[in-house]
């Protein structure tokens, strides 16, 4: 299959050209503010299907379905809690996805099987002029091979799904640049089950203490039954193996520049950059900096590969605001391979 490359040259045009893809039945590669999303007509089961074998994703892992707005929400979903109205007032279109129990027109495909759906609206531009004039939700994942790092970027989009599916269209690169924040809405309590483009801080601000699901911060004990599907791949891993350091910034550049060689991969801060000489500096933004981190990161983890790295060792920011989503993504993509240097170091 020949996949075509939308530009948003004439907007409108693109993106009736992508709907038609959609209504179709066909795959598209979407920007939107938190990465570019692998989308298929939402309704549509055999589509829906299509996005599992181009990712090669396993068959348990549930989509998100992606709405232009939260009036879209009653289509989809049941007994909406007072919350869910209130968080989509105040966060869509927005890197927030919440767990909502689904009504009987969600197709098995979209949830697999599960009796709750993720529903969220996207702040990009193009990503909801598709959708309105699919008029239908977008069912869609991250756009890369299952277990890759997501792309933030078309070219990203091309290097996992070219050949595969009909369609990217180029919104150019991710504001965001991780995934978004899933909230679970069904329990008895909110509950974090990824951190993502919206800080915990903020949905703190309006619900109070939300509970995090343990599988964000560590790795799953044998036998252990995830909250989400999701939660049980390892992810966003690049073809070296990675190490993530913990602790002070200074300390872990001393940590890494200690076992680092010939040939290792380095994913450090900015005021880092020039610490490692002979090696494969990425330097993702200034260790103070969050949001540069979130936007750089997968990028970062994407670029070792191809090039003759054997091992990558990351920095990596402490669990407060975005800090906590790329923390997470760095930690699972090393497997939960930590070193923490946090005491006495
Ligand atoms: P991705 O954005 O590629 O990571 O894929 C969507 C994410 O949403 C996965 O981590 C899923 O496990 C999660 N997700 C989607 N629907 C549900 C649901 N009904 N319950 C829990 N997690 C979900
Ligand atoms: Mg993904």
């Amino acid at each position: 299959m020949k996949t075509e490359l939308i530009t948003m040259a004439a907007p409108a045009r693109a993106a009736e050209r992508a709907a038609a893809i959609l209504r179709a039945g066909g795959l598209v590669g979407l920007p939107t503010e938190t990465v570019y999303g692998l989308g298929a007509d939402g309704l549509n089961e055999a589509a829906v299907r299509r996005i599992f074998e181009a990712k090669g994703r396993p068959q348990d892992n549930p989509l998100i379905l992606h709405v232009p707005e939260a009036a879209w929400l009653d289509r989809y979903c049941l007994d909406i809690p007072a919350e869910a109205r209130d968080l989509a007032a105040r966060f869509w279109p927005g890197p927030l996805t919440m767990i909502l129990k689904r009504r009987e027109i969600v197709p098995d495909a979209v949830t697999c099987g599960l009796e709750t759906v993720g529903v969220r609206c996207p702040d990009h531009p193009a990503a909801l002029a598709v959708i309105r004039a699919a008029g239908v939700p977008v069912a869609a994942p991250s756009g890369n091979r299952s277990g890759r790092p997501s792309p933030t970027c078309a070219r990203h989009m091309l290097e996992d799904m070219d050949g595969l599916i009909e369609a990217v269209v180029d919104g150019g690169p991710c504001g965001v640049g991780v995934e978004s924040t899933i909230l679970d809405l069904t329990g008895e309590r909110p509950r974090l089950l990824r951190p993502g483009g919206l800080p915990l801080e903020a949905l703190e601000a309006v619900l109070g203490q939300i509970t995090v699901d343990r599988a964000v911060t560590s790795p799953l004990a044998a036998g252990e039954r995830p909250r989400a599907p999701g939660m049980k791949y390892r992810h966003y891993a690049p073809q070296a193996p990675v190490t993530v350091v913990t602790g002070a910034g200074a300390d872990t550049a001393r940590y890494i520049l200690d076992h680092a060689g010939p040939g290792t991969g380095i994913i450090c801060f900015d005021e880092y950059a020039d610490s490692f000489p002979g090696c494969a500096v990425r330097p993702i933004g200034a260790s103070a900096d969050t949001a540069e981190q979130a936007r750089r990161v997968f990028d970062a983890l994407r670029s070792f590969d191809g090039a003759a790295v054997t091992a990558i060792y990351a920095q990596c920011p402490p669990d407060a605001g975005l800090g906590l989503a790329v923390a997470n993504r760095l930690k699972k993509a090393a497997g939960f391979q930590i070193v923490a240097l946090e005491e006495g170091a």
